[in-house]
């Protein structure tokens, strides 16, 4: 079986999993618990808290999540919820994962006013339009750092300067794709998005980080938990898990970014031999998402003859369904039939070449086919 989906989730790294199984056994209290084995429980929440803080070098507070969508929905629907007196208005871009699109069509259907800033061929947010935009009444303004299906990388101490310079909005990035792939600004973004099954982490654990200035109406009640955003008894053994995970990705980035790389270039050297292929990329895109399209075969096709090959790729996000085209891909590149034969292949440091060419050799044989 050849894995080439990491960014629609990754396989969880053993030393991690070790980790979170001895944790459940140690720390399986209820942190919120005033005893002995609660206190270490909490205890070993807060280790992990400060853990995160330090690796994201993030001064503010990290609220732990079941994942990336919870934290989407917190940013969003919390900063509208909490500051709606001051403004109903919002800016974000074409190319956001549903878990922020849903927040802002609901966020309109209860009057809020959604702006999409326009954007420059590479896909990256085109600064003088998001200047434009900006307005008195904005109070978010959400730009995810990588985009999902494509890839591109966007400069967010640029956006977020911009945001602050022109305007009182607070800066919301989906750093989801980004966070363990590729080094990250955060230093002008007042919230981050992220979760740990993309950086090879468990399923079921995430983080909002939350700038000190940001107020933040929680979407979870219950009382307060480990913050007061988010009630519930939270797992000490998960959020060490993130913790671990996020810590392990960023010691070992550059050593992985440096082997996708290489696999990005070795499977790009081989597409000449494709007829009908063509790269859904801009310069702006990172090694580890590669979007392409061979226009002889749509896209659910080619993922169930790759599947049947034993090869596993994604079309568009594993969380839109159905047939349609890449919204994405239709969105930057305004072709309808690039984006119906629209796939995405997803690289990891653990990705052999022995695995690229399969691929390529796969995608020769379908092609001829
Ligand atoms: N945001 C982006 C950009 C994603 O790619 C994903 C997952 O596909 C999510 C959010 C949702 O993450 P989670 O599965 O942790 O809810």
């Amino acid at each position: 079986m050849i894995y080439l989906d990491y960014s629609a989730t990754t396989p969880v790294d053993d030393r991690v999993l070790r980790r979170f199984v001895k944790q459940n056994r140690m720390a399986f209290a209820n942190p919120n618990s005033h005893h002995a084995l609660g206190v270490f429980a909490n205890g070993v929440v807060d280790a992990a808290l400060r853990s995160i803080r330090k690796s994201l070098l993030w001064k503010g507070l990290v609220v732990p999540t079941s994942g990336a969508t919870e934290a989407n929905n917190l940013a969003i629907l919390g900063v509208a919820k909490a500051m709606a007196h001051r403004g109903k208005h919002m800016i974000t871009t074409a190319f956001e994962h549903s878990s922020v699109t849903a927040c802002f069509q609901q966020l309109q259907k209860e009057g809020y006013e959604v702006d999409i800033v326009d954007h420059r061929p590479d896909g990256t947010v085109d600064l003088d339009d998001l200047k434009r935009l900006l307005r008195k009444d904005t109070i978010l303004v959400s730009v995810a750092a990588v985009q999902s299906e494509i890839g591109f990388l966007q400069d967010l101490f640029a956006l977020g300067t911009c945001v602050h310079n022109h305007s009182k909005a607070l800066f919301h990035t989906d750093a989801t794709q980004a966070v363990g792939k590729s080094n990250v600004d955060l230093t002008q973004a007042d919230l981050v998005s992220l979760t740990a099954h993309k950086l090879y982490g468990l399923k079921g654990v995430g983080a909002l980080l939350v700038h000190k200035n940001v107020s933040l109406a929680p979407q979870i009640l219950g009382g307060h938990s480990t913050t007061v955003y988010r009630s519930g008894t939270p797992s000490a053994p998960l959020i060490d898990s993130l913790a671990f995970a996020i810590r392990l990705a960023l010691r070992e980035l550059p050593e992985r970014e440096s082997v996708v790389q290489q696999r990005y270039l070795r499977l790009a050297s081989a597409v000449d031999e494709i007829s009908g292929f063509q790269f859904n990329r801009t310069p702006a895109c990172l090694p580890h998402i590669v979007n392409f399209s061979i226009d002889s075969i749509a896209a659910n096709d080619l993922q169930a003859r790759l599947s049947a090959h034993g090869i596993m790729i994604s079309t568009q996000s594993a969380c839109r369904q159905g047939d349609q085209a890449s919204l994405a891909v239709l969105r930057l590149f305004e072709d309808e039939h690039r984006a119906k034969t629209s796939v995405r292949v997803s690289l990891s440091h653990l990705t052999t070449e022995e695995e690229i060419d399969r691929l390529m050799e796969a995608l020769k044989q379908e092609v001829r086919r």
